[in-house]
């Protein structure tokens, strides 16, 4: 039998799962490599971190993405290097993968700015372990709060800062005032939740970057009606074990400070050889492809893509998905002997919750929702995108679950054993 060619993806995320599905029934053979073994719907994360749905709800195994199609494999392994000369990638496990044709599609990490503190105090919410540790972390605080005596409590215990007032910050900000107001106020009997804050910092003066002011507006006035606070151009200056401190000289007690506020390039992208864009993503040609390298293609968060105005496309889902399915498109063309061809992004809108019945949603034309429509909206278009039926089912009787009872229902500790409910170390 000749040997097709080997197209090997780097990522099986929106974008390297994307690419792979296109590639099915191509003629080629496909390897996807990914450090886990799952696909991970990350807009949903937040709820798993404040107890909405567990986190295999949001999980697909990426085997059972790819299991009926002959000519996908999956490997599981970290890329540690790429070695564009020789046209191969190297895995952790000091295995070595060749390739005719790469796609790079590692995503995007958390950075800090360098600000003092924030990898060793705050919480980040980019993985799904990170979801379950703030989860985790959360309701130990309060089990611990419930256990001390009130006259001696920790004032940081039942604060929770999150900084950064992007989507992930405001959907966080809202559920985890619903969790708090709906949920641990009637667990816990004895405690004064009156004294719970959810305090929400943004550098600038407006909440969600992107939108239009209007839903910025509306956003904002839906998150301080639920009681969260809200505060704008409040730079950090570090995070401490018990608290932050800001530019302006203030600070707050807190025992649990989110960090939302910084994405760069996965650190694949430092190891490969070319033009960097904004946050250290690699810089692509109008076909996706690294200028010099025709056969390696690089997508999603990782690259750095011109949008129609010439500035860089935002790392959304939509652009990993499209850019995913424009590069396995390509990669086809040029075994057909055939130009490849540009990629055009077609701009299918934002949203962001803010918790039940409260939504932001912004569609092409300047078609633009709030409140219930806006959250019905995000609910369907949600659903939609998640990979796999049983996700979509289960997710769906879990939210309904949710709407009738007010009910966040995975409200349990499921850490490593190293911290007790009370928050003691285990012995
Ligand atoms: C909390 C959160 C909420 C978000 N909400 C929204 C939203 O509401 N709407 C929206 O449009 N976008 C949202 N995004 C952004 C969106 O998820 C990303 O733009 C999208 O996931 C990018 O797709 P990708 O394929 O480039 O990367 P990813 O989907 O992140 O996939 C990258 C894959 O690469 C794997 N990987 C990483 N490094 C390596 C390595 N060295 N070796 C092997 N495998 C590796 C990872 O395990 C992962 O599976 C959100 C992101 C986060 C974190």
């Amino acid at each position: 039998m000749p040997v097709r060619p080997h197209v090997v993806i780097v990522g099986s995320g929106f974008g390297g799962l994307n690419a792979a599905l296109r590639l099915a029934s191509a003629p080629v053979d496909v390897t996807v490599v990914d450090r886990d073994n799952y696909h991970g719907f990350w807009p949903l994360l937040y709820q798993v971190a404040t107890a909405g749905l567990g986190s295999d709800d949001i999980a697909r195994p990426i085997r059972a993405v790819y299991s009926d199609h002959p000519n996908i494999s999956a490997r599981m392994g970290t890329v540690t290097g790429v070695d564009m000369d020789h046209r191969s990638i190297e895995l952790d496990h000091e295995a070595t993968i060749g390739y005719d044709f790469l796609i790079l599609a590692a995503g995007s990490s958390t950075t800090d700015f360098g600000i003092p503190g924030v990898a060793e105090h705050a919480f980040p919410l980019k993985t799904l372990p990170d979801a379950v540790r703030l989860r985790n972390h959360v309701l130990s605080t309060f089990e611990r709060a419930d256990a001390d005596d009130p006259s001696t409590a920790d004032p940081g215990q039942l604060t929770i800062v999150l900084v950064g007032g992007g989507p992930t910050g405001v959907e966080m900000a809202g559920a985890l005032s619903e969790l708090i107001g709906h949920n641990l106020a009637g667990d816990f009997h004895h405690l004064d939740l009156t004294k719970a804050r959810v305090l929400l910092v943004e550098k600038d003066d407006h909440l969600l970057p992107g939108f239009a002011p209007k839903s910025q507006e509306w956003a904002l006035g839906a998150l301080r009606s639920k009681g969260v606070e809200v505060r704008f151009g409040t730079k950090l200056d570090k995070v401490t074990d018990d608290g932050v401190s800001f530019e302006d000289g203030t600070s707050v007690a807190s025992r649990t400070v989110v960090w939302t506020a910084g994405v760069r390039a996965n650190p694949l992208a430092d190891l490969v050889n070319a033009a960097k864009g904004r946050a250290g993503t690699l810089r692509v040609g109008p076909d996706l492809s690294l200028g010099g390298h025709p056969e390696v293609f690089v997508i999603g968060d990782l690259a750095a893509i011109g949008g129609r105005d010439g500035d860089q496309l935002p790392q959304l889902a939509q652009v990993a998905i499209q850019s995913g399915r424009r590069a396995a498109s390509n990669i086809k063309r040029t075994l057909e002997g055939k130009q490849t061809k540009k990629f055009r992004y077609s701009n299918h809108g934002i949203m962001a919750t803010i918790g039940r019945r409260s939504a932001v949603a912004e569609l092409p034309g300047g078609v633009r929702f709030q409140g219930t429509p806006g959250w019905m909206a995000w609910l369907g278009v949600h659903l939609i995108f998640l990979i796999g039926f049983r996700n979509r089912v289960v997710v769906l009787v879990n939210w309904a679950w949710n709407y009738l009872t007010w009910d966040r229902a995975t409200r349990v500790i499921l850490d490593d054993g190293s911290i007790t409910p009370t928050g003691q170390p285990r012995v």
